[in-house]
């Protein structure tokens, strides 16, 4: 009899749960009226006046002047363009005073929570897809789902499986030996075998993307440099494994030496990239790799390695260094031809200010539109989803950005922007 009314209860709350779901569900038809229009950043032709129809989370057609009725969301007197890539991000958490004890207090569950608020923060600055380059991993992925099904409102996400060394950039580092017992992720590894392992484990638990790090990195806290760390036989493991399981390899790179590994072992990008040379840029092309510059995490970290008491000895000495040298590598990488998607590391920096970086990148040398193609269309082919996302025209997800005033002649308007539609729904109404 108990069995039965518990039965009974639980029928129930599945049943309202099923309806109780508050998902936002995109309207029939949505007539977008954009005053002018950078539909393809790679033409970088602005157009005036036109239409774009949106249906089911898609956009239907692109039509010259204002028609359609019904639905209309009027940026007649905006700037419009594609949604923003974010190509290196850490949705879970933000760096801060407490991240020392967060890392062994908070459940999967508590991240999730957080990363709830930061992919919302995220969207709303423009950002309509980030790949998350690191978070814990029942957490990013249940995040990543609840996203994709319409439950939470945030970026479309791909998210990275971090495989790294024992005792390197990507281990946890200054606790008693119990915490690091408990709390080690199996995704470490140590020798080549070892690291095809940690692969598979990563792309077992959901992985889309591997995440690695040839070499020491900024926040850890150990005072083991930023040269290289894993051996070239473990890169080159890592990189066959994930590219036999249709993942993508983007590794943490500062040091030569390893930034130079990374690519020969034929990673699909380098992130940071701080102390590229010559051959590096040799590298990037001829391996067709990214660089994803990350200047926001320098330019952020430098400052708190000024007047942040938190920031640990070890870290600080890295840190102070870090924001000019990265502008520098980023220039000498443009120059050179390397090609460039558009990440900010943050976590490091807030959430939601993600738009900092394209100011920092003009300061490197790009012009503005090239700095909008790498959150865009340079974006897209680096992620590969450029069937999807990057441009706007038919077919493709309705990810969709307004702006006041000319983010081709002043980039800093992409860090207030108007309107933000992420894959048909209205995250950021304009009159808000
Ligand atoms: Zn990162």
């Amino acid at each position: 009899m108990k069995t039965k009314a518990l039965a009974g209860l639980v029928l129930i709350a599945m049943a309202q749960s099923a309806v109780a779901l508050d998902e936002p569900v995109p309207a029939a038809t949505t007539y977008i009226y954009a005053g002018r229009l950078l539909a393809d950043p790679a033409s970088g032709k602005v157009e005036t006046n036109k239409t774009i129809v949106v249906e089911a989370g898609k956009i239907a057609a692109i039509r010259d002047g204002f028609v359609g009725v019904g639905n209309i969301v009027d940026l007649r007197d905006k700037f419009v363009m594609p949604g923003l890539i974010d190509s290196h991000v850490h949705l879970t958490f933000e760096s801060g005073p407490t991240n020392r004890l967060d890392a062994v207090t908070k459940s999967a569950v508590d991240q999730a929570f957080d990363g709830v608020v930061f992919a919302k923060r995220t969207v709303r600055a423009g950002f309509t897809t980030v790949v998350d380059l690191g978070s814990e991993p029942q957490a990013i992925n249940a995040l990543r789902d609840a996203i994709a099904t319409g439950k939470v409102t945030g970026p479309r996400i791909i998210a990275a499986g971090a495989v790294a060394a024992h005792g390197g950039h990507g281990d946890i580092h200054g606790y008693r030996q119990e915490i690091l017992d408990v709390f080690r992720a199996p995704t470490l590894c140590s020798g080549a075998d070892d690291c095809a392992r940690a692969v598979r484990v990563a792309v077992q638990q959901g992985a889309d993307v591997i995440k690695t790090a040839s070499t020491g990195g900024v926040l850890s806290n150990t005072a083991a440099g930023l040269g290289q760390q894993m051996s070239d036989a473990e890169l080159v493991a890592i990189v066959e494994t994930a590219h036999r399981l249709g993942r993508k390899v983007a590794s943490h790179a500062h040091g030569t030496d390893g930034v130079n590994a990374a690519l020969r072992a034929g990673v699909d990008s380098v992130e940071h990239g701080t102390y590229l040379d010559a051959e590096s840029i040799r590298l990037f092309k001829l391996k067709g790799s990214y660089l994803v510059p990350t200047l926001l995490a320098g330019d952020t970290v430098t400052r708190q390695a000024v007047d942040a008491a938190w920031m640990p000895t070890a870290v600080r000495a890295k840190a102070q260094a870090l924001g000019p040298l990265m502008i520098d590598a980023l220039q000498r990488a443009h120059r050179g031809g390397v090609s460039i998607a558009f990440g900010t590391d943050s976590a490091v920096s807030a959430h939601g200010e993600n738009a900092r970086e394209f100011a920092l990148m003009v300061k490197a040398g790009l012009t503005p539109l090239e700095a909008i193609k790498s959150a865009t269309v340079w974006g897209a082919t680096h992620t590969g989803l450029d069937g999807e996302i990057g441009s706007l025209e038919a077919g493709k997800s309705a990810d969709i950005v307004a702006v006041d005033g000319d983010p081709l002649t002043d980039v800093r308007r992409l860090e207030t922007v108007a309107f933000v539609m992420a894959r048909g729904v209205v995250v950021r109404a304009a009159d808000e």
